[in-house]
């Protein structure tokens, strides 16, 4: 039901049980090294106590095993005089056993009689003793083991090696002393048990704690979530029919527009000379007010259609250059009321592209009266079509208002206008530009500019170039 939280319980359930494990772990493993460091402490100095205690006879004792030829036979008659001392001073401590080997490896003395004699030479352990001069102690499990109070069974223990300097620093013997740790290992083990115990207790609850809470998020989340499409499924809703009224409004407009603007202009070029100059101007006005109604409402249904996706174009090879020079002759007359001309620069031949012809129009006309809306009384605006390498581009350069560079930016998002609208001059929608940049990039172009404020504007639009110039349109 809740994918989130059940991902997160596998989750947290994973990272507790690793937590757990690593947890007990370290705990185990620090408790032993702590076992092994203050059993190894405990044994050096009794080593060092009994090194000290031994009376001459055992020195003597130690000193004879030195010598090429030890007699075996001598040191297990001479030992058992040792043990009793040894004995008294280990009395209450875990020491199972211990053994003295001369620096060559000779055991010269162990509390199992059967010991003495052999020899510890091989032994890689005793070697680095031996080199270093340094104790060394590690852990082990013995099933049996002959103690010197006799044979026991299932015992851990931790065997010491003990090396003891004279003066000058030289090894004259060394200690083994075998350590049981067999009930402080069992009580480590009891302890990281309860451990184990009391943070899975922890774990359990907090896991518990966990669960709820996430399954408590999610269920928000998914209310939230639900009241999100809802919200989304409305403003969609709302959006359509905002669509569907301003498209059934546009085209409501358009009709009676058309017609009126029809009428204005058939009166204005069949009867201008009988009207009196008065109603020749009212009648020059509405025409002039119609058109720009006319271009809003069109500007308007366009956005609209480029919004839901339903605007298309259908590109066929065209000169560029024919239709760009088609539009500037057009647009003359509305350069004209600016106060401002058009110059063309043709390209030295034909440039063919893949276009379609009238939404391309639509975009040259965009840009054209732009350029002369913005320019200054009296300035030029030079139309520049060329051949690229690959390319064929229009460039509409004007010298007029210019666009701030905090603008430029979103100079092709939907109402961006450089000029504000309480104090605007000209009319205009603020959907030109950015219908243009949908019509150039639907017909495989780019469209730029460059502008510098109060220097003026270029807008440039390039589409791939078509080397074959089909027969039929040249003819
Ligand atoms: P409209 O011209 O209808 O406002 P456009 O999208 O065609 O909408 O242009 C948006 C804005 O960009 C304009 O209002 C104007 O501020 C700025 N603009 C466009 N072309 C030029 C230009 N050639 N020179 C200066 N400003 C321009």
């Amino acid at each position: 039901m809740y994918p989130l939280v059940s991902r997160f319980a596998v989750f947290a359930l994973v990272a507790m049980i690793l937590s757990l494990a690593t947890i007990s772990y370290s705990f185990w493993d620090f408790s032993i090294r702590r076992l092994t460091e203050a059993t190894e402490a405990n044994n050096k100095q009794l080593a060092q106590v009994l090194s000290n205690a031994l009376p001459q006879q055992i020195t003597e004792y130690v000193l004879a095993a030195k010598a090429s030829s030890p007699d075996v036979q001598l040191l297990r008659e001479g030992a058992p005089t040792i043990d009793a001392p040894l004995l008294q001073l280990i009395q209450g401590l875990p020491i199972l056993k211990i053994k003295l080997y001369a620096p060559n490896g000779l055991t010269v003395y162990s509390s199992n009689l059967n010991d003495i004699g052999s020899s510890k030479a091989k032994s890689a352990v005793f070697q680095a003793v031996i080199r270093s001069g340094v104790e060394y102690s590690n852990t082990s499990f013995r099933d049996h083991f002959q103690s010197f109070e006799g044979p026991v069974a299932e015992r851990w223990l931790i065997e010491t090696y003990l090396p003891i300097k004279l003066g000058d620093g030289t090894i004259s013997w060394v200690f083994e002393l075998y350590s049981d740790v067999t009930k402080e290992r069992a009580q480590i083990f009891d302890h990281t048990v309860q451990l184990v115990g009391s943070v899975t207790v922890v774990f359990v609850l907090l896991y518990i704690c966990l669960v709820a809470f996430s399954k408590g998020c999610s269920k928000v989340m998914a209310h939230q979530y639900e009241e999100l499409s809802q919200a989304r499924k409305s403003a969609e809703i709302a959006n359509r029919s905002k669509s569907e009224f301003l498209a059934t409004m546009s085209h409501e407009l358009r009709t009676p527009l058309t017609s009126a603007l029809g009428g204005l202009k058939l009166i204005d070029g069949l009867h201008a000379d009988k009207l009196p100059e008065e109603v020749k101007k009212l009648v020059d006005l509405a025409i002039r007010n119609n058109e720009s109604l006319l271009r809003l409402v069109n500007e308007l249904l366009d956005f609209e259609k480029v919004l839901s996706g339903r605007f298309s174009v259908i590109c066929q090879p065209h000169d560029i250059a024919a239709i760009t020079a088609r539009v500037v002759s057009e647009n003359k007359g509305y350069a004209l009321t600016q106060g401002v001309s058009f110059d063309l620069i043709p390209p030295d031949r034909p440039c063919w592209a893949k276009v379609d012809e009238h939404r391309l129009e639509q975009v040259l006309n965009n840009l054209l009266s732009n350029a002369a809306k913005f320019s200054h009384e009296g300035g030029h605006v030079l139309v520049e079509v060329s051949n690229l390498r690959e390319r064929v581009q229009v460039q509409v350069k004007d010298k007029g208002i210019g666009i701030p560079e905090r603008l430029q930016k979103a100079i092709f998002e939907p109402f961006t206008q450089v000029e504000d609208v309480t104090t605007r001059r000209h009319k205009g929608t603020g959907l030109g530009l950015p219908i243009c940049k949908f019509l150039v990039e639907a017909m495989d172009g780019e469209i730029q500019m460059e502008s510098v404020e109060g220097l003026g504007s270029n807008f440039r639009i390039v589409f791939p170039r078509i080397d074959e110039i089909p027969s039929a349109k040249v003819a």
